[in-house]
């Protein structure tokens, strides 16, 4: 585990789920068998069980920064804003937006994030009367339809979205894809190299069975802070340093010129040079 991970998952909770078991030698695809080895690297857990409304505030905060970052903002707007007598809907819909940034600071870009926790409390309130009334939507409706209702509020994306339907909902087949889900499956060539989020995120929902999306997805990104990161994949120096260089096609780097390219580029070249 590297110096930046917290010593709790918290993309997973800690009240999340139980723990499930996978077995790469009877894995159906490429996928599936990537996340069942991805279980002896790392703890395995089923999700589910967080109250939406706050799982999506955190979602929000951890918007382009690390758990590390985004974890003391949650905290510090739960002891300001949170209490058990009071909806955290309607406190952060009545937030100062100056003192509600100030707060969250840590998580950086934090006034474009206290406008987006305001209207979506707001956006809460409007159409649910409450964070709880929220939360029940989210736990009993159609996967499809809570995901296209999220969707619809300014600054939440398919990520977002796809985050509150596996931690709060609790929904099997849901892989949220954030940017080393989608670099690390581009990579291996489990995913076409010019795909983009949406595309990442169907062939691993189509791949990979449902009840294990969600350990996937937390599994692939630890796999991405700690082997297969951006510039310095672990293959790079050393061949024998990732656990999953026999699954993977390495595309876009090149261990022979030290060259990491985006696997879309690295597509790019070779048909050039056709
Ligand atoms: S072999 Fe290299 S490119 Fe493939 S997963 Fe491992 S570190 Fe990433």
């Amino acid at each position: 585990m590297s110096d930046d991970e917290p010593a709790v998952n918290i993309s997973g909770g800690v009240e999340g789920g139980a723990a499930a078991e996978f077995d790469p030698s009877t894995a159906d695809t490429r996928a599936e068998e990537v996340v069942d080895r991805l279980g002896e690297l790392y703890w395995e857990k089923t999700y589910g069980g967080q109250d939406a409304f706050t799982c999506l505030v955190r979602t929000i905060l951890s918007q382009n920064t690390s758990d590390k970052a985004s974890q003391p903002a949650h905290d510090a707007l739960v002891d300001r804003y949170g209490s058990p007598d009071v909806d955290l809907a309607e406190s952060l819909a009545a937030a100062e937006r100056s003192r509600l940034a100030e707060t969250i600071s840590s998580a950086g870009l934090y006034n474009q994030k206290s406008e987006v926790l305001i209207r979506t409390a707001e956006w809460i309130l409007e159409e649910f009367g409450s964070a709880a009334a929220f939360d029940a939507f989210v736990k009993d409706e159609e996967p499809a339809e809570v995901r296209d209702t999220l969707l619809s509020v300014r600054g939440v994306g398919p990520k977002t979205a796809d985050c509150v339907l596996l931690f709060a909902g609790g929904r099997g087949g849901v892989f949220p894809v954030d940017t080393h889900v989608h670099r690390i499956y581009r990579r291996m060539g489990i995913a076409p190299a010019a795909a983009d989020h949406e595309d990442v995120r169907a062939v691993l929902e189509r791949e990979v069975p449902a009840a294990k999306c969600g350990f996937g997805h937390t599994a692939t990104i630890q796999f991405g802070r700690e082997y297969c990161t951006a510039r310095k994949p672990a293959c790079l120096e050393d061949p024998d340093a990732c656990p999953m260089a026999d699954v993977c096609d390495q595309v876009g780097v090149y261990p022979a010129t030290g060259e990491v390219v985006d696997p879309a580029e690295a597509t790019e070249a070779a048909d050039s040079e056709i």
